[in-house]
C-alpha cells in the first residue's frame, strides 16, 4: 500500500498530509485543480522522487492506479466555497462519485473529508455523528453543506452497495501554516489583520462559538482513520473540543500578536451558525486520538507562519493566485 492519491493535495490540510504521507515513505500523487490551492503550498515537495503532481479537476473521472485515496478537493472557506456554487457542488458530488468509482475498480481504501457543516446550525451540543443537523437546504451556505452531505450518502452507499472500502470524518475548524492569507477564514483573517494593526473584523457580535485544532493533529486523525479495517466507515468528527466565541479569539490574538489593532463589528453572514464543537468520544475510542496542541501554541506556531508570510514577496505571489478577491 505505498502509493496514495490526495485530492485537493495543493490546499492546506492536502499539502501538509502529502508531506506527511512522504515522511511515511508513501509515494504521493497530489491532484489538484488549483482553485484555492497553489503549487506554492507544495514547492518543498517538488524534488522529491516519491512525489507526483497531477493539474486535475475531480469533476472529470481519474485514470490512475494509486492504493488509498484521500478525498480532500473542494474549496474550504465560506468566500471560495461561494465563489461558484454550482462548482462546489459538483466538486463534492461528481467529485466523490469518481473518487468511488476508482475506489470500486481498485478495491482499496477511500477517504472523505467531511465536515462539521453537516450539522448546519445544531440543536444539539456538543454534536456527536448520530445527529442528524439542521442544514438550510436553499441558502448561500448550501453548496458546501448539502453537497458535503450528498457526498456521504455516496460513501454509505457505495459501501452498502458495492462493498467498498470507504471511511468518513468530519472535520471542524481546522488552522496552521499555509492557511491562505486572504481566505476569509476566522484565524487567518485575524492573525493578518492583527499582524498589520487593521481593524479586526467580528462578523455579528462575537457571541458565535467554534472550535480550532491545529492542522498537525488533524492530520494525524486522518492518518489513523486510514489505518482501519476495511469494514470500519465511521462516520467520525475529527476536531479540537475546546470550543470559544469568536470574539474571545480576536482578543486571544491582539494579545499573542502584541496588536494595536480594534474589534470592528460587521453584519453576521446568513445562515452562519451559532455554536460548533465536536464530541470526540468516537475518535478517543476508534483511533485512540485527541488533539495535543493547545489554542496558544497552535495559534504562535501559526502567527510566526504568517509573520514570515508577510514579510516576505510570497504574500503577493499567493494573492495574485487567488481567484476571489
Ligand atoms: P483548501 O481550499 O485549502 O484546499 C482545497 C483544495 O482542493 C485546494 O487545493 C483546491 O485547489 C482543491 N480543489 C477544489 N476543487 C477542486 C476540484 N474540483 N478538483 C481538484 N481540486 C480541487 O481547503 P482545506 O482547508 O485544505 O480543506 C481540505 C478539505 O477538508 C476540504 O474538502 C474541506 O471541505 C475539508 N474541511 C476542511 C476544514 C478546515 O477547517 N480546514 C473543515 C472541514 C472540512
Ligand atoms: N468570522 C468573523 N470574522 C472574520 C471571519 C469569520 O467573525 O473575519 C466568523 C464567522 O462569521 C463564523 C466564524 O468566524 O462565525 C468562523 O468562520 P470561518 O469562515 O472561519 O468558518 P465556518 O463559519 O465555516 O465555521
Amino acid at each position: 500500500m505505498r502509493s496514495v492519491l490526495v485530492t485537493g493535495g495543493a490546499g492546506f490540510l492536502g499539502s501538509h498530509l502529502c508531506e506527511r504521507l512522504l515522511k511515511e515513505n508513501k509515494e504521493v500523487l497530489c491532484v489538484d485543480n488549483f482553485f484555492t490551492g497553489s503549487r506554492h503550498n507544495v514547492d518543498q515537495l517538488l524534488d522529491n522522487a516519491s512525489f507526483k503532481l497531477l493539474q486535475h479537476d475531480i469533476t472529470t473521472p481519474l485514470h490512475v492506479e494509486t492504493g488509498e485515496i484521500y478525498n480532500l478537493a473542494c474549496p474550504a472557506s465560506p468566500k471560495h466555497y461561494q465563489f461558484d456554487p454550482v462548482q462546489t457542488t459538483k466538486t463534492n458530488v461528481l467529485g466523490a462519485i469518481n473518487v468511488l468509482d476508482l475506489a470500486r475498480r481498485l478495491k482499496i481504501k477511500v477517504l472523505q473529508a467531511s465536515t462539521s457543516e453537516v450539522y448546519g446550525d445544531p440543536h444539539t451540543h456538543p454534536q456527536a455523528e448520530d445527529y442528524w443537523g439542521n442544514v438550510n437546504p436553499i441558502g448561500a451556505r448550501s453548496c458546501y453543506d448539502e453537497g458535503k452531505r450528498c457526498a456521504e450518502t455516496l460513501f454509505f452507499d457505495y459501501v452498502r452497495q458495492y462493498d467498498v472500502p470507504a471511511k468518513v470524518v468530519r472535520i471542524f475548524n481546522t488552522y496552521g501554516p499555509r492557511m491562505q492569507p486572504d481566505d476569509g477564514r476566522v484565524v487567518s483573517n485575524f492573525i493578518v489583520q492583527a499582524l498589520s494593526n487593521q481593524d479586526i473584523t467580528i462578523y455579528g457580535d462575537g457571541g458565535q462559538t467554534r472550535s480550532f485544532c491545529y492542522v498537525d493533529d488533524l492530520i494525524e486523525a486522518l492518518i489513523r482513520m486510514m489505518a482501519t479495517s476495511g469494514d470500519i466507515h465511521g462516520p467520525v468528527n475529527i476536531g479540537n473540543p475546546v470550543e470559544m466565541t469568536v470574539r474571545h479569539l480576536a482578543e486571544l490574538v491582539i494579545e499573542l500578536t502584541g496588536s494595536s489593532s480594534r474589534l470592528r463589528f460587521r453584519p453576521l453572514p446568513a445562515d452562519d451558525p451559532r455554536q460548533r464543537q465536536p464530541d470526540i468520544a468516537k475518535a478517543r475510542e476508534l483511533l485512540d486520538w485527541a488533539p495535543t496542541v493547545g489554542l496558544r501554541e497552535g495559534l504562535a506556531r501559526t502567527i510566526a507562519y504568517f509573520e514570515d508570510l508577510l514579510r516576505s514577496d510570497e504574500h503577493r505571489v499567493l494573492r495574485s493566485l487567488s481567484p476571489v478577491q
